[in-house]
């Protein structure tokens, strides 16, 4: 069904305001809208979701399960409407309704079911493949809390709990009969049954219930709905749930309650933390999810499990869900009566690993101990897993026989995640070009050695209907005008832009739709926070979360620096900037939070300083989330990707902003290799040291920041108004940070690539002036940003690891 006609549309968002509400449409406000809205985009997915399963129940077709701990999939109702092909007609109705579109969309809260590019990598994955028509569910868990909403009060950053079910939350349904019992604790006893086999016994262990909750997950104008399945802990005894339900951060080490394993989401980002209710949660997941698969799989009468892998396909996300190995394998073992050898083919035929990090703080490793009590008959199978595996090594690879308590699952009393996601699975990818390249040379050398064909790459990509077509859509229109909209379901053919990049008309039209949407935000920011920026400034954009390797003090140090060098020369010609940063930081990393004390109190010194009133801004965004970054990214016009060479896998904000128009300003890190690859060196600003001399001094020294702190003074300056207390209030505030760079050696190469970066500005500023060929540039990266859809990424993952085909529905 489409609605053409707007007055039937506004005749159906009556009729919904009347039996949802029992009141008429003018009595309605904002909220009933939006729930009004929402309630038309389910009627209209809801059929195709039924048409969706039963299809791929009954051609027994091939589907990829997506596991992760992480979904952040922010506010549906807009890309709902959009997959459905109703957000037109949708604006129009609202606004001959007289509501403003954003009044009503706000009043869905953020689904902040992630920590950043993990999870959000997660949720872009769902829109392509329900897109381009794969049979692709995802599994995960419904934290009662998301991540933390961040308040800064007095430049600190504060968090409050993110408690995002306090209204009814229109997408989920709950599926009580499709429950799953997932045990912990107790004890395993073997017993030997009259064939001679072994039976498993387990005694004593605490049973919790998984309930699903469904969040269809529909693609673009066509009629594929699937499922996002998100599994919510309680006890036998629902009482038990109601009483505990307002814990939140609470007894972290203790005896937990049930309902607390889908408590929260842990708020840290690229690092590990050894926590036992993380556990928890992390097995919680994957049981579940595995025993669900189980059984679809035989209620299809899909064929022995022996036959699993040539039906079902499971990725996991990153090591966190990595328990899926020894889990299916105790499933196929213990449950359905398959031998070891069975058991282990099917095992790692069936589960692909995605690999996020090399950095050895985020790399997990649980003690032997807590698994062992936690998860008795879990840790039997990894230990059994792990003596074949060392067993292999030593009699049929002589020459690795040195290297096993390099490749050893359990070592050192710990088990190590990532050695067993790549001895259980057939694929092991990386997700940037570069990144793969140093999983195979570096980290897992050894691994790659011994399983040359199981790595492989590919490289992210973001969904452009939600980050082009939802977040912009004055740019859309525009690109659809000049290219016509085969773009928007083929996103290279944003590539025949190129034709137009010095087409002064059409590089007029880029230019209005930029300062547009630099007003908004523009207005946006006044509203929040009661600044002004200056519209015509040049918006520098660093949205990520905050990390050293991410190197948002690099960033700082170039406003304090053109801050000194505008106290020092008032008539310095310089062209004005609003820095915009959003960050938030784990609640434990001491450095970060100092990080964003310190952006703080430079902005406030900055935008206090008539000196400078008006050429130099900072803004600092709270609560950076998925809404907050689709207001940011179209108004930027510099994207700061600037992370310590090596450090960041792939990154997608650098992708966002690339298709939005941003000019990125980046060290050769990640995706911005690739980026570079594509636009050129000249419609790219890159700097700093590289990969190769990044590891390279790691591992042989050689660098010394105190050296470059004695013969700089544009540094040292800095550095000691750090420590002086000139920005602070107090002369210790920033000691840290100071510390940290001279006294540790600077560990991020903040210093190295200081030069360079401000040289870079440099240039950036110069291009800046040139409007045509500042827009020329513009264009070209928005150009070549289709090669940076989700749906390739998608493409590859389907072709290449999991051997699936498309399947239209209807
Ligand atoms: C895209 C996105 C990220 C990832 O950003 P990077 O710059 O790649 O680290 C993090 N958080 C949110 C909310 C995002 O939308």
């Amino acid at each position: 069904m489409t609605y053409q006609n707007v007055d039937e549309f506004i005749s159906l968002i009556t009729e919904k305001i009347r039996t949802l509400f029992g009141k008429e449409l003018h009595n309605a406000n904002e909220k009933d809208v939006y729930y009004a809205l929402a309630s038309i985009a389910n009627d209209e997915m809801h059929p195709h979701w039924c048409k969706t399963n039963e299809h791929y129940e009954q051609k027994k077709v091939k589907k990829v399960y997506y596991l992760s701990m992480e979904f952040l999939i922010g506010r549906l109702l807009e890309s709902n409407l959009l997959n459905c092909g109703l957000l037109d007609v949708t604006n129009i109705a609202l606004k001959r309704l007289g509501f403003k579109r954003d009044a009503v969309f706000i009043h869905e809260h953020d689904a902040g079911l992630g920590n950043g590019g993990l999870g959000r990598l997660a949720a872009c994955f769902l829109d392509s493949l329900a897109s381009l028509q794969y049979p692709g569910h995802g599994c995960g868990i419904r934290y009662r809390y998301g991540l933390f909403e961040q308040r800064i009060i007095h430049g600190h950053q504060i968090e409050l709990p993110d408690y995002w079910l306090k209204e009814d939350y229109p997408w989920e349904t709950r599926k009580s009969e499709e429950s799953i019992s997932v045990h912990f604790g107790g004890s395993v006893h073997m017993h030997r049954r009259a064939n001679g086999s072994l039976e498993f016994r387990y005694e004593n262990t605490d049973e919790v219930i998984a309930v699903p909750y469904d969040i269809p997950i529909s693609g673009y104008h066509n009629h594929t709905v699937n499922t996002l399945r998100l599994w919510s802990a309680e006890s036998q005894d629902r009482n038990d749930v109601a009483n505990h339900s307002d814990h939140y951060y609470h007894a972290l080490d203790h005896t937990h309650s049930i309902d607390q394993i889908s408590g929260f989401l842990y708020p840290d980002d690229s690092s590990y933390e050894g926590k036992k209710l993380r556990l928890k949660q992390q097995y919680f997941l994957v049981s579940a999810s595995i025993q669900n698969i189980l059984r679809h799989y035989l209620n299809e009468g899909r064929g022995p499990l022996t036959q699993l892998s040539e039906h079902i396909v499971i990725q996991i996300n990153d090591t966190h869900p990595s328990l899926a190995i020894p889990e299916l394998m105790r499933l196929l073992m213990d449950h359905y009566d398959l031998n070891w050898d069975q058991a282990w083919e099917t095992t790692h035929k069936t589960i692909a690993y995605t690999n996020h990090t090399t950095l050895s703080e985020a790399l997990e490793k649980w003690p032997k101990d807590m698994v062992q009590n936690l998860l008795p008959r879990i840790y039997m199978i990894i230990d059994e897993i792990n003596e074949r595996f060392c067993q292999g090594l030593w009699f049929d690879c002589p020459e690795m026989r040195e290297h096993i308590p390099a490749l050893a699952i359990i070592a050192d009393d710990q088990i190590h995640m990532a050695r067993l996601a790549i001895v259980g699975s057939f694929s092991v990818n990386g997700v940037a070009r570069l990144h793969t390249e140093i999983l195979k040379k570096k980290e897992m050398k050894l691994f790659y050695q011994l399983f040359p064909k199981r790595f492989n790459n590919k490289t992210n990509g973001i969904t452009h209907r939600r980050w082009l077509l939802q977040v912009n859509p004055h740019l859309a229109n525009v690109i659809t005008d000049v290219i016509g909209p085969a773009w928007i379901k083929r996103p290279n053919q944003l590539i025949s832009l190129l034709r137009y990049s010095n087409d002064p008309a059409f590089l007029e039209q880029i230019e209005q739709v930029k300062l547009q949407n630099k007003r908004t935000l523009a207005q946006f920011i006044y509203d929040k926070m009661g600044i002004k920026v200056n519209e015509k400034s040049i918006f520098d954009v660093q949205i990520k979360r905050l990390h050293e390797y991410k190197r948002q003090l690099l960033n700082i140090f170039h406003v304090i620096y053109l801050y000194n060098e505008l106290k020092d020369n008032p008539k310095l010609d310089l062209t004005p900037r609003t820095f915009i940063f959003g960050a938030k930081a784990a609640p434990s990393y001491h450095l970060a939070k100092e990080v964003i004390k310190l952006i703080h109190t430079v902005a406030s010194l900055v935008n206090h300083d008539y000196d400078v009133a008006d050429r130099i801004k900072v803004i600092f965004l709270e609560n950076y989330n998925v809404s907050l970054a689709e207001k940011i990214i179209p108004a930027a016009d510099i994207s700061e990707q600037i992370s310590t060479a090596s450090k960041e896998a792939s990154g997608t904000g650098n992708m966002k902003m690339m298709m939005n128009g941003a000019l990125t300003v980046g060290t050769m890190d990640g995706a911005n290799i690739e980026i570079r690859d594509l636009v050129g060196d000249q419609h790219i600003f890159m700097f700093g040291l590289t990969s190769d001399e990044v590891l390279h001094y790691y591992e042989h020294g050689g660098y010394s920041a105190r050296d470059i702190y004695n013969t700089d003074d544009r540094i040292s300056r800095i550095l000691d108004q750090l420590n002086s207390g000139v920005f602070g209030e107090q002369e210790m505030e920033f000691k840290d940070l100071y510390y940290n760079i001279l006294y540790h050696n600077d560990p991020y190469f903040v210093l190295k690539d200081f030069d360079p970066y401000i040289e870079t500005h440099e240039l950036v500023e110069q291009a800046y002036r040139d409007r045509s060929i500042w827009l020329n540039k513009s264009i070209t990266n928005i150009a070549y940003s289709g090669k940076f859809s989700s749906d390739r990424t998608i493409q590859q993952y389907a072709s290449e690891i999991w051997q699936l085909t498309k399947n239209p529905i209807k």
